[in-house]
């Protein structure tokens, strides 16, 4: 007999009713708003992973994926996890102990580059360029030259810790000139800005589901080239990918073109909300999606630069879906983040802070997918001038919204 009835179990100290989370105006560095199509997409009942309805759903998310890539690139998918697992897998995968690797380092991200290669038994040659400036591709060249034994570039396309887009088709050029590969870090930039994988041969590049896909977070699609697939297949006996979860020989088993066999337990449902987001990338089209992230950028930078706040980056190289504004100088330390608990209390609007040495300096504001339209930079326009007057900044009411208005309204017009 069993003896249940002696068991002990422990009940929370008090009883836990449903979450229920407030609405929120989503315009931080991700994740963004998603859309209503997205979220029913993924309250679909659940099936199981080999299931020929969901396999067959698979290949469609490998096609649309290369779609939004612009690549033809047969092992193109969703890797089960965040962005940061679409870079540590392409670091661990393609990196061996022992490798010199290039990271260019100018923000948060090509920091985390760095140490992917150190975890991967690499050594990292760091080049530095200010954070708010691109990655130079002087430089890039330079390294090249002094060390002709490097097999592999890193580079963050846009760097969402600063709001600098870098010339990833340069980038990639002069890695290949010297016979490395590159890993390009596109998780703000894909959907956002231009980015066209097979054109600038780029070999490596992950995303993220969150930012302006506009999906739930936890997917990183990511596309290999087939050089890579060489050098990982190459390494198999010799020097095998330290982490089983990512090792691509074995993912393919799952996400390759022939049979599948069983990996890892797919994230159903947030694939089914990828195909969702996917769908409406194509029925929107990439041109149509990098045009209303560049006009709601030209709106909100109106507004703000109407306000008398200036950009941290220079307008060559400034990415629309990711705004960092300079905090005036005239605020004490610790209080732009009152501005921003403000916002979220009195506004539901989520807006980013700077981090590193850009920590109390910036905001950043995230015009991401679903996050970028019209509704959201005249909300957040309005609110900035109701609240900055509080701060000590002076601004007169409608200035701003007006001059974000002009911009529509040319735009309006030209369309017309
Ligand atoms: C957000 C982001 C990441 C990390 O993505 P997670 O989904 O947060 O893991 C990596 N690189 C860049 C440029 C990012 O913006």
């Amino acid at each position: 007999m069993a003896t249940h009835a002696t068991t002990q179990v422990f009940a929370p100290n008090k009883v836990i009713g449903s979450f229920h989370p407030p609405k929120r105006i989503l315009m931080g560095p991700g994740p963004s708003e998603i859309h209503p199509r997205v979220l029913a997409a993924s309250s679909a009942p659940s099936m199981g992973y080999l299931d020929p309805v969901f396999v067959g759903m698979m290949d469609e998310i490998k096609q649309l994926i290369r779609y939004a890539y612009q690549t033809k690139n047969q092992l193109t998918f969703p890797l089960s996890g965040p962005g940061s697992v679409g870079m540590e897998s392409s670091f661990v995968n393609m990196v061996e102990p022992g490798d010199a690797v290039i990271v260019m380092r100018n923000g948060v991200f090509g920091g985390r580059m760095v140490e992917n290669v150190q975890r991967s038994g690499g050594k990292a040659i760091v080049i530095d360029d200010p954070w708010g400036s691109p990655c130079d591709p002087n430089k890039l060249r330079e390294a090249l030259q002094a060390n002709p034994s490097v097999r592999t570039v890193g580079f963050v396309h846009a760097e969402t810790s600063t709001g600098a887009e870098s010339d990833a088709k340069t980038l990639t050029g002069i890695a290949h000139e010297f016979g490395a590969l590159v890993i390009c870090d596109a998780v703000t930039s894909l959907a956002g800005v231009p980015l066209l994988v097979d054109e600038w041969a780029i070999d490596a590049v992950y995303s993220g589901s969150q930012k302006c896909l506009s999906c739930v977070p936890g997917l990183s699609p990511v596309s290999y080239s087939d050089a890579v697939i060489d050098r990982v297949k190459a390494r198999k006996d010799k020097a095998q990918v330290q982490s089983w979860f990512m090792d691509l020989n074995l993912v393919l088993d799952y996400w390759g073109e022939t049979a599948r066999t069983y990996h890892h337990t797919a994230p159903i449902n947030s694939l089914f909300a990828l195909h969702e987001s996917l769908v409406m990338l194509q029925e929107e089209s990439l041109e149509q999606s990098w045009a209303r992230h560049r006009l709601h950028h030209e709106a909100f930078k109106a507004g703000i630069e109407a306000m008398g706040l200036k950009f941290l980056v220079h307008p060559d190289y400034r990415l629309p879906q990711m705004n960092a504004v300079n905090v005036p100088e005239s605020f004490e330390p610790g209080v732009e983040a009152q501005l921003r608990k403000r916002l979220l209390a009195d506004y539901s609007m989520e807006i980013g802070a700077g981090l590193g040495p850009l920590a109390g300096k910036i905001w950043r504001f995230g015009l991401m997918g679903q996050s970028c339209s019209r509704a959201n930079v005249m909300s957040c326009l309005g609110a900035l001038t109701c609240e900055l007057p509080e701060f000590g900044v002076h601004v007169k009411m409608g200035d701003a919204e007006q001059a974000a208005l002009n911009v529509y309204n040319k735009a309006a017009q030209h369309q017309a």
